[in-house]
């Protein structure tokens, strides 16, 4: 079985607090993207294994691939194994949820190959415990995410917007940047009030905001620099996804994308990827929502 894993972006990210557990509490909008791992499963071996040619991803069982396969097989009762290969499109600990949509795949696959043993909902608990974003890729469509990122509210009023993806090229500990937030300094509660409460049309002009950002930017001003040379370049919008360090640009159509992305290689060599939203379905189910088994 092979399954294309998307990544996706968060076009907001509120902190609200942190928890006596450690987590934070945040709210976000999130929505998958065409960029994809392909995680190939093969039945019918004793145990659970992973391959992935990737210098930083891991082979053992702190995969979280490997992670959602054991929680699958504990949860049904079953000592079987699985084999299984990523082959890596996105780019790691980047801010594009790669780990956790590989999870997700996995989780879909088995499910799908044990003839549907457990619901959507049970699948997404059982994420949970992989990693925050896992129940999202598992949700599959655009959603408002808030507790630690498992409540999830379906959210329609997304344009499918074309993206430019900018890779500084280096990677980014999501657990460093938690640490270095100063919740006093935080900024998007502000701008997200009215959207939050009216749930209006998300518009790419006044609604993209990641607490986030502030945190990577300081130690990484090539952020900022990115972000201004895609709004120079005729982005609607740009920000920074997850705890970064990928930034993207918002478009309105795949020719201003590509004219902004040639304009940027020329004058600064980074490395880049144009892509789109995933938002609406096709009617074949699983590829709408991103993933393609
Ligand atoms: P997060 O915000 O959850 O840290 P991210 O999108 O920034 O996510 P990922 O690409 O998911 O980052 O990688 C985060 C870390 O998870 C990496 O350091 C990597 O070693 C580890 N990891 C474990 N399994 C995988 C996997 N299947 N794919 C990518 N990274 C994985």
């Amino acid at each position: 079985m092979k399954i294309f894993s998307p990544a996706k972006i968060n076009l907001f990210l509120q902190i609200l607090g942190k928890r006596s557990d450690g987590y934070h509490d945040l709210i976000t909008l999130m929505c998958c993207i065409g960029l994809y791992d392909t995680v190939s499963l093969t039945f019918g071996v004793k145990d659970i294994a992973v391959t992935c040619h990737h210098p930083v991803v891991p082979e053992d069982d702190t995969n979280l691939a490997f992670g959602a396969a054991h929680l699958f097989f504990k949860t049904l009762n079953k000592n079987e194994g699985v084999k299984i290969i990523i082959q890596k499109q996105i780019p790691v600990a980047a801010g594009l949820g790669g780990g956790s949509s590989n999870a997700a795949a996995v989780f879909l696959g088995l499910n799908r190959y044990y003839g549907y043993p457990f619901s959507t909902e049970e699948l997404m608990s059982m994420g949970l415990s992989i990693g925050a974003d896992v129940p999202f890729f598992i949700f599959q469509r655009p959603a408002i995410a808030s507790g630690i990122g498992e409540k999830l509210e379906a959210y329609q009023n997304l344009r499918n917007l074309k993206i430019l993806l900018v890779f500084p090229g280096f990677s980014v500990s999501t657990a460093d940047v938690y640490k270095k937030l100063n919740l006093g300094l935080t900024k998007c509660e502000k701008k997200l009030k009215s959207f939050l409460l009216n749930k209006q049309r998300f518009d790419p002009r006044c609604h993209l905001c990641n607490d986030l950002e502030a945190v990577t930017a300081s130690e990484y001003p090539v952020i900022k620099t990115i972000k201004e040379a895609l709004l120079n370049h005729g982005a609607l919008g740009a920000l920074m996804t997850g705890s970064g360090a990928t930034i993207f640009g918002l478009f309105s159509d795949s020719n201003a994308a590509s004219e902004a992305s040639h304009a940027l290689f020329r004058t600064h060599k980074w490395k880049m990827h144009l892509t789109d939203m995933i938002t609406q379905g096709t009617g074949y189910k699983i590829q709408d929502t991103g993933y393609k088994i």
